[in-house]
């Protein structure tokens, strides 16, 4: 069984990677110190301070807007993208999220040339597989596994086990399946005391029971009618 022993190793390594990714997805700029000591070998190290030049259109605004300083966060805005898709990308987006992630130090580009965001064509050759790559092209076909969170105020990246999955967490107090669920429970609550709020004013209400009363002899009046025509 020695094979299949391998394949689920492959597989919970594929998962922990996964999971890595839905944590570099949900990264705050504060945060990166730390997931950078927790995974050292997920991006190449000087991959992390590289800072691209931004695009060589003269639309200053476009550039401040949309052009984050470093290739992190562009990385990070790509994959956040696939995640919203659940991984159903382009082949485009594909090649893309691939090229993105290198050692800026083994490219062999030329230091007074542009500093480009994404490897291209000729350039793939130096791009070395990390991590990262393998569980990018794993995703793609494990689509159903990459979910964002349901609760509202959550909405964080997260890798699911099993299909029905819909919080980033489950179990325990603070867990988003939780919280969800005691809004869901506060709303159904509110709704339930309204609607009996409003039948017990029905019932004690004087105008309301007179109304009743007279509702009930005029039919009774009518069934009477009724009975005397036959
Ligand atoms: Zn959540």
């Amino acid at each position: 069984m020695r094979r299949s022993d391998t394949s689920w190793d492959e597989q919970q390594k594929l998962l922990a990677d996964a999971k890595t990714l839905a944590e570099f997805a949900n990264l705050t700029p504060e945060g990166v110190e730390s997931f950078r000591k927790a995974h050292r070998d997920f991006f190449p190290v000087s991959w992390w301070t590289y800072k691209p030049d931004p695009p060589s259109d003269d639309d200053s605004m476009f550039r401040a807007m949309h052009w984050p300083d470093m290739q992190w966060q562009i990385v990070q805005r790509l994959i956040r993208d696939a995640w919203r898709k659940s991984f159903q990308i382009s082949t485009a987006g594909f090649v893309t999220l691939l090229g993105t992630v290198f050692d800026p130090e083994k490219m062999g580009w030329d230091e007074t040339k542009e500093r480009l965001p994404v490897a291209m064509g000729w350039d793939m050759i130096n791009v070395k597989d990390c991590p990262y790559h393998t569980v990018v092209r794993w995703l793609v076909g494990q689509s159903w596994r990459v979910k964002q969170c349901r609760y509202e105020k959550c909405r964080r990246c997260f890798v699911a086990e099993y299909p029905k999955r819909l919080y980033c967490t489950n179990d325990g107090d603070t867990s988003c399946f939780w919280a969800h669920r005691k809004i869901d429970k506060h709303e159904g609550w509110k709704e339930n005391a309204e609607q009996m709020n409003k039948s017990r004013r029905d019932d004690y209400d004087p105008k309301e029971r007179r109304r009743r009363y007279l509702r009930d002899k005029k039919r009774e009046a009518y069934a009477r009618r009724n009975a005397k025509r036959r």
